[in-house]
């Protein structure tokens, strides 16, 4: 993958406008600044990274359990996990214009991006990334609540309900998908930074014993996941956190970093978090937290290895890493033409089959379009009977359809279509009556 040259954002974001991956939220009022929707070929992308996620993490593991908590917490939640006090980036204001910037993201000697003038910016203050509302009617103190800016805390929060109403042992995991808020001081590169995003976040409960072990094993487990969606290992870099940069109770940070058109950037964290959080929220909320060995009998607070995806950087990784450009001859005569291809494993493609009648006449369409609705039963299919086979292949091509269906004259006496792999462009004969399972084993 790595030999090709790179998709620039600007390419990308427009394919991803036209196909209908992700555009601009509310753009028939103009928009809201950093704010994407995902369409249709999106949503599927997006479902298909979560429900595998789930599968290989929750579903796959006998030392996992899954939990769906309410978004917004008691804001006691938020005080003991250090939110409210401490989580917070440095703002620092142009003098000039009033723009503000992230302080620890720019250079406060240079002028300011947007007016262009120099050495004008204020000291640089705490801001809080906490969203906030209230509860009911009143908007006073005492309805103040948040949204989460991350679905970590309701693992630590609910620890004692799962051990006890699931008997989980130790080792073991809780994770959650969702979204999650942050009133981000600059948003920006499409869908990597925003202010509403959504997480997929693992809290490993561990004997403080193996915290080594853990960490590795969730090391690896996050290589396996990148190169099983298709993501660029040439791309990925473990970045170490040293000392000193490091929170003062974590003994281990890796933050995977990601080779993105704009630079080197996170895309998924990994922390060692020791007991940090069950014990700030044993002393907040005064209920004993400690779990206890039913062999050995020891009381003790858990440790915590902490693997934290972001959802929305998954999509955009997966898309960097599997646009292509290629040269590939023309259906007419012979020349080639630029191929633009997004090879997403099929396991989470977005349409895994495409059914193509080769031409809109009726006595073709009808097979087809009877082919198609019978296959949905098992596939994310499309139906396509517009515009040349060529431009239809290119079409799925560029979305990322494994393989497709061409129904033709022949299929209606000899009962077979062709099968087309969008990788290799190579065609084969297959009879309709075996042909779910052949496009199974295809896509397995
Ligand atoms: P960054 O340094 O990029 O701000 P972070 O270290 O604050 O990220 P974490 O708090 O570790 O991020 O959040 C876990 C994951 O959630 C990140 O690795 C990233 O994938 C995702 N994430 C965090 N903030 C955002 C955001 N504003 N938009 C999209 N995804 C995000």
């Amino acid at each position: 993958m790595s030999d090709q040259p790179r998709v620039t954002m600007e390419k990308l974001t427009a394919l991803c406008k036209s196909r209908g991956f992700v555009f601009p939220g509310s753009e028939i009022y103009g928009g809201l600044a950093n704010s994407w929707d995902y369409g249709p070929l999106g949503a599927l992308l997006k479902n298909n990274i979560k429900q595998a996620w789930w599968k290989r993490f929750v579903e796959g593991r006998l030392d996992m359990v899954g939990i769906d908590a309410a978004l917004i917490m008691n804001p006691k939640v938020w005080e003991a996990s250090g939110h409210i006090g401490g989580f917070t980036d440095p703002l620092v204001e142009c003098k000039g214009c009033h723009e503000r910037y992230r302080a620890d993201q720019m250079d406060v000697t240079k002028p300011c991006q947007k007016c262009g003038k120099s050495g004008l910016f204020t000291e640089a203050a705490a801001f809080n990334l906490m969203m906030k509302t209230w509860l009911g009617p009143k908007e006073d103190a005492s309805a103040v609540a948040y949204f989460r800016p991350e679905t970590a805390q309701a693992m630590f929060v609910d620890f004692p309900q799962v051990v006890t109403s699931n008997r989980q042992r130790v080792p073991f995991g809780i994770a959650q998908v969702g979204k999650a808020f942050r009133n981000e001081i600059t948003p920006g590169n499409f869908i990597f930074r925003t202010r509403e995003f959504e997480q997929m976040e693992i809290e490993y409960f561990i004997h403080p014993d193996s915290w080594k072990e853990s960490f590795e094993m969730w090391l690896k487990e996050m290589h396996d996941w990148m190169a099983f969606c298709g993501i660029d290992a040439a791309r990925i870099h473990d970045l170490e956190i040293p000392d000193g940069e490091r929170a003062h109770y974590s003994k281990r940070t890796v933050d995977i970093e990601f080779d993105y058109p704009f630079g080197r950037e996170e895309l998924y964290g990994l922390a060692y978090r020791g007991d940090f959080d069950l014990n700030a929220h044993q002393s907040a909320s005064g209920k004993d937290l400690r779990y206890t060995d039913p062999k050995t009998n020891e009381k003790y607070l858990p440790h915590v290895i902490e693997p934290s995806f972001g959802v929305d950087r998954t999509v955009l990784a997966v898309l960097l890493s599997c646009y292509h450009e290629e040269e590939a001859p023309t259906s007419e005569d012979g020349k080639t033409e630029t191929r633009v291809v997004m090879k997403i494993p099929a396991a989470i493609a977005p349409i895994k089959v495409a059914v193509l009648p080769l031409s809109k006449k009726d006595e073709l369409s009808s097979v087809a379009r009877a082919l198609a609705s019978s296959l949905t039963k098992r596939f994310a299919v499309d139906y396509d009977e517009t515009q040349s086979i060529g431009r239809r292949y290119r079409r799925q091509d560029e979305i990322g359809t494994p393989l497709c269906v061409t129904v033709d004259f022949d299929s209606l006496t000899d009962k077979m279509v062709t099968v087309r792999d969008r990788d290799t462009m190579k065609q084969e004969r297959v009879a309709i009556e075996g042909l779910e399972g052949y496009l199974e084993k295809r896509l397995v």
